[in-house]
């Protein structure tokens, strides 16, 4: 853990002694920094943790949700709260001018199974989307950090797919993934030529509880916990043996977060890192879940999707995430099988 983490938490643990509440003195800490949050394409899979756990770091006021529709989740209504089309450069500047964000997490994309049914529109959204942000953080000098995230999807099928390495062949096959690796360069090249601080992770499949995916190649192993409490089992969109990485949104949230607050210097890769927390294939979830769901079931019925899978890494390497930045994940299959389960259990008895 670096040192802004160090500090900032003995603060909190300090407050925490005086006030007895974590959850405050965060927030406290928060508004003692001066800086305002703008999250864009905050309402999806990762957008609504991400705005939840960044409220708690800098403040409800302080941290200004935005996206394209928005989603009755109670957790916009705790802040600011923007209808944005990232399309629209003036609507983004306008935003920018009216709460001058010192740090923006652009998260608004289409994913890969949805960009793959119309590629034109994956293709604009995944690349204008990003140039408005890097553009307003170079012409405002406002902004002073851009998180956006990269995906497993920037590699492809002549990547190394066992210990997929940082630096190694990058050949997407899917509109999303040739976006993703485009954007990469993307990012680097406004870092390199006009020192905008760009932070990025190539995100595994991201699997929580809390919010639904959002078109993805790795969706299947957030339905397959609620099919396991729903019906007890579980028809497979890939098939037998799709070994894919995997992260629990925990620890991407943990990441991400790390990432944002590690000192520039620690930051040495400017594309994005590679991270990783785990990887199964979908009879590997299943055995897991089936500790814990006795006579749990799974069928396969591999669609488009097995394609997308196909090209991606089984197993990444990131010894660059844990040497720069000290990334280190906490959780691993069964111990995210037990907290899925778990959480989603009190979800289904609060909703009836
Ligand atoms: P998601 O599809 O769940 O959410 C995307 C959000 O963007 C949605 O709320 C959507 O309404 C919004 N959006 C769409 N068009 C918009 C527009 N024109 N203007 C503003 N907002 C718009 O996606 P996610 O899973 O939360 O992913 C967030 C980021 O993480 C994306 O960049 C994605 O590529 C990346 N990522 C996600 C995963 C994963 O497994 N979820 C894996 C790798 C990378």
């Amino acid at each position: 853990m670096h040192k802004f983490w160090d500090n900032l938490l003995s603060f909190i643990k300090t407050l925490r002694k005086r006030f007895g509440n974590v959850g405050r003195t965060a927030k406290i800490c928060g508004s003692m920094t001066n800086e305002k949050v703008l999250v864009i394409g905050s309402c999806g899979q990762l957008g609504t943790e991400l705005v939840e756990a960044l409220r708690g770091i800098y403040g409800d006021s302080n941290v200004i949700a935005s996206d394209v529709k928005k989603s009755d989740n109670p957790v916009f209504d705790g802040g600011p709260f923007e209808t944005l089309d990232i399309l629209d450069a003036d609507g983004l500047g306008a935003v920018i001018q009216k709460y001058k964000p010192t740090q923006v997490y652009h998260l608004a994309a289409l994913l890969s199974a949805t960009a793959e049914k119309n590629p034109e529109f994956g293709w604009k959204l995944n690349m204008e989307g990003l140039f408005h942000v890097l553009n307003a953080a170079r012409d405002t000098g406002i902004i002073k950090k851009v998180y956006w995230p990269s995906s497993i999807a920037a590699f492809g099928p002549n990547t190394e797919r066992f210990g997929t390495p940082q630096y190694g062949t990058m050949d997407p096959t899917t509109i999303y993934g040739i976006s993703k690796l485009a954007g990469e360069l993307y990012a680097q090249y406004y870092f390199n030529r006009w020192g905008i601080d760009t932070r990025s992770l190539r995100y595994p499949g991201l699997i929580g509880y809390k919010s639904a995916p959002g078109g993805g190649t790795t969706d299947y192993a957030v339905a397959i916990y609620h099919d396991a409490l729903q019906t007890g089992k579980h028809n497979c969109f890939l098939g037998e043996g799709t070994t894919l990485p995997m992260l629990y949104m925990p620890d991407a949230l943990k990441a991400t977060l790390d990432i944002m607050h590690a000192p520039a210097e620690q930051i040495k890769i400017r594309t994005s890192y590679n991270l990783a927390g785990m990887s199964f294939a979908p009879e590997e979830i299943a055995a897991s879940i089936a500790k814990f769901v006795p006579g749990f079931e799974i069928s396969y019925e591999p669609d488009y999707r097995q394609a997308i899978a196909n090209s991606w890494p089984a197993v990444i390497d990131d010894t660059e995430a844990r040497q720069d930045w000290g990334w280190k994940p906490d959780f691993d299959l069964d111990k995210m099988t037990e907290d899925m389960l778990k959480n989603l259990r009190l979800q289904y008895a609060q909703n009836g």
